[in-house]
């Protein structure tokens, strides 16, 4: 699938564009905001075979997991934005103070002006649409940078955007790495860049230049904790269902194992026959685990695989060609393996043996904060000791990966995995601006507010909060 990229010299008139129609006032009206809202939910909506085509052109998707974990899941947070806006957009009174009241001060929550999306390849529609339709809702005009990496979704949205919202204040622009280096040269009032790290790194370089704030909503190796106590059947399934679910290409994604070392064999064998419970059929014949996105992907988790000195209890070939790598379970994986180098990003599930709960809370604590810490006990005290011992993004005790969908909830990183939240009302506070304003009448300064005036002669206390 062919993508058409912008031409890097169309790119600032595409952002000064924006910028003129933005200051014509059009995207502050709440009205407005509300039409363009419901638009996105049509667009998703109308085209719900098309966009589940893109998904298999792009990465080979099963077309039931898109649907049931992101087209519903884009579909719920475009109706939260489009219900809510009225509320969310509304000014807010300052709590009530004797000594402020009388100057009326109000939160008035405003756009920041022209933001700039720039997304990944691996949930292509959520990860712009749900972030749009909070930079809509808080009022902004926006530009959009899907991934080139899946064209048919880019090519999908880009011929549907235009058709849906209105073009003067909504572009999408699609591009590699000249391209989006091009749009970073450009100011904007807000940047949510969602990827990995290396390029997180690019971005704030590049936002420095123009003092732009910048939510990062990146990734990194979220680790399962397992108290030999827990309900091991049920664990082991949500854990490899989660391990496979867009075949591993997920920032959710569970993706190693810590267990104590006299338990290890166990919990493999549980996760054995997870796996052929879910997967009874060959995933390359049944096309039930998404493909590698590309050749380059491929052959990066060949590399890794290629190279651990773990045990291979099965799975594992990668035919880059075909970008299929199969999943896998590696048993009595250590630290300093290539499998714990970096985010696998790839259907590989490595199991790595500690002593106890500390030694896990401790390896967990060496490394950068991931997005997700993931434990499996029925013990609170457990539960709590690696929530309370461990720091990152999200934590779950008992599942992998619907934490993202609970309503009202925040969702982002902390430290490597992140900075800022991108749901729900979080997304709209995102980008939005919270404006203290008040109006101070004249007929203060005589009843209460002299004391601020020189020459300094009534008591000083008067202004204190
Ligand atoms: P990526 O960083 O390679 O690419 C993301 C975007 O950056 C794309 O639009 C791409 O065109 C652009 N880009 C690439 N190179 C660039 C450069 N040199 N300069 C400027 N822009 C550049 O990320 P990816 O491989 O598409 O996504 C995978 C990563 O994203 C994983 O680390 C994953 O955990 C993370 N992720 C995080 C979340 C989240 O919500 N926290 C969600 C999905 C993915």
């Amino acid at each position: 699938m062919s993508l058409k990229y912008v031409a890097v010299e169309d790119i600032p008139g595409i952002h000064q564009d924006l910028r003129r129609a933005y200051r014509t006032g059009k995207t502050k009206s709440v009205a407005f905001r509300k039409q363009q809202l419901l638009n996105l939910c049509y667009l998703v909506e109308d085209n719900w075979e098309r966009i589940k085509d893109a998904f298999i052109a792009d990465m080979g998707r099963p077309r039931e997991e898109a649907e049931l974990l992101e087209l519903n899941g884009t579909l719920i947070e475009l109706k939260e934005a489009y219900n809510n806006v009225e509320k969310w957009a509304a000014p807010e009174k300052a709590p009530f103070s004797w000594l402020w009241f009388s100057m009326s001060p109000v939160l008035r929550n405003e756009p920041k002006g022209v933001v700039l999306l720039i997304s990944p390849f691996n949930y292509p529609l959520y990860l712009l649409l749900c972030p749009l339709s909070g930079a809509i809702a808080s009022g902004n005009a926006v530009l959009m940078k899907p991934s080139e990496l899946s064209p048919a979704m880019a090519a999908l949205l880009t011929e549907l955007i235009p058709r849906y919202l209105d073009p003067e204040v909504y572009r999408i622009v699609n591009g590699g790495i000249p391209e989006t280096t091009k749009i970073l040269e450009l100011p904007f009032d807000h940047i949510l860049y969602t990827g990995g790290g290396r390029v997180a790194r690019a971005v704030l370089t590049a936002a420095a230049q123009h003092l732009t704030p910048v939510t990062l909503e990146l990734g990194g190796k979220s680790p399962c904790v397992i108290d030999p106590r827990c309900d091991v059947k049920t664990a082991a399934k949500r854990i490899m269902w989660g391990k496979l679910i867009n075949g591993g290409q997920l920032c959710l994604s569970p993706d190693y194992v810590l267990v104590p070392d006299w338990f290890q064999d166990t919990f493999v064998e549980a996760l054995k026959n997870a796996y052929y419970e879910l997967h009874p059929v060959e995933p390359k014949v049944s096309g039930q685990v998404t493909r590698m996105v590309n050749e380059r992907h491929a052959a990066r988790v060949k590399g890794l695989i290629d190279d651990t000195k773990g045990t291979i209890v099965f799975g594992g070939e990668v035919d880059v060609e075909s970008k299929y790598a199969a999943p896998a379970l590696i048993k009595d994986v250590r630290g300093d393996d290539s499998l714990m180098s970096e985010e696998l990003f790839g259907p590989f599930l490595p199991v790595v043996p500690v002593k106890d709960v500390d030694e896990a809370i401790e390896f967990i604590n060496e490394r950068d904060h991931p997005l997700n810490v993931y434990v499996f006990s029925n013990d609170s005290a457990f539960k709590e000791k690696v929530f309370g011992g461990t720091q990152s993004g999200t934590a779950a005790a008992n599942d992998t990966i619907l934490h993202v969908l609970a309503h009202g909830m925040p969702f982002g990183g902390v430290g490597a995995s992140g900075t800022g939240y991108t749901t729900g009302k979080y997304a709209f506070d995102t980008f939005t601006h919270k404006r203290c304003t008040m109006d101070s009448p004249s007929w203060l300064d005589p009843a209460l507010m002299a004391a601020r005036y020189t020459p300094y002669n009534v008591s000083p206390n008067t202004l204190s909060r």
